[in-house]
């Protein structure tokens, strides 16, 4: 098999999971506090401003995915 094809595939198949997973699981963990929606400060914990202490992010490819949807519904 000719490599550039495989490295097609192997793209093709890995945006597929990528947007599968997008669509299942639209938020993901919060990389500032890893979830925990709470980071350790000096003098005790502070809240996460990044995902407002939910712990949770929306993924990019769903970021793309809502704004695509408001150009199309937008067109209307
Ligand atoms: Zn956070």
């Amino acid at each position: 098999m000719h490599p550039a094809l495989l490295i097609t595939i192997t793209t093709i198949i890995s945006t597929l999971c990528y947007v599968s997973q997008c669509y299942v699981h639209p938020f993901g963990r919060c990389r500032k506090c890893h979830g925990k929606g709470r980071i350790p400060h000096r003098r005790g914990v502070r809240y996460c401003r990044r995902c407002d202490s939910t712990g949770l992010r929306l993924r990019l490819g769903r970021h793309v995915w809502n704004y695509v949807r408001r150009l199309h519904q937008d067109g209307r």
